[in-house]
């Protein structure tokens, strides 16, 4: 989608500090991040929130975005991290382009979720 931000990323028309990639998922830099360590993991195919990669995509879809991360992990050497994912706008969703987001690096742990 070309008004898609990480469309764009993905296209390479903005540029992002990539730290994983393959065929069907990328992996990069969050611009503002929230913890020391924050990635975003989006597949490369424009799909609008986590529901709708659901709906088109399936278990198969919903899996291996999260095997992309754990990958993604496992490439930075990341140990411990956090996923999470904001499903509309509600629930803080700002980029309508599905992505989880991966936090890490906290030097005493990231305590209670929530
Ligand atoms: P959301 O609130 O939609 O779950 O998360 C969107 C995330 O995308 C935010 O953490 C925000 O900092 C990040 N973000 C927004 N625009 C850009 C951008 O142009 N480049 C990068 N690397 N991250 C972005
Ligand atoms: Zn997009």
């Amino acid at each position: 989608m070309a008004d898609c931000i990480f469309c764009r990323i993905v296209a390479g028309t903005i540029p992002s500090n990539k730290v994983y990639e393959d065929e069907i998922y990328l992996a990069f830099k969050d611009i503002h991040p929230k913890a020391p360590v924050h990635y975003l993991v989006i597949p490369k195919a424009h799909s609008e929130r986590l529901d709708a990669l659901a709906r088109d995509g399936g278990a198969v879809a919903l899996g291996e975005l999260m095997l992309a991360a754990v990958r993604t992990a496992e490439a930075t050497n990341l140990g411990d991290y956090r996923l999470a994912v904001n499903v509309g706008s509600g629930a803080g969703q700002l980029v309508f382009h599905t992505h989880l987001h991966l936090l890490s690096g906290w030097r005493h742990g990231a305590g209670e979720v929530g």
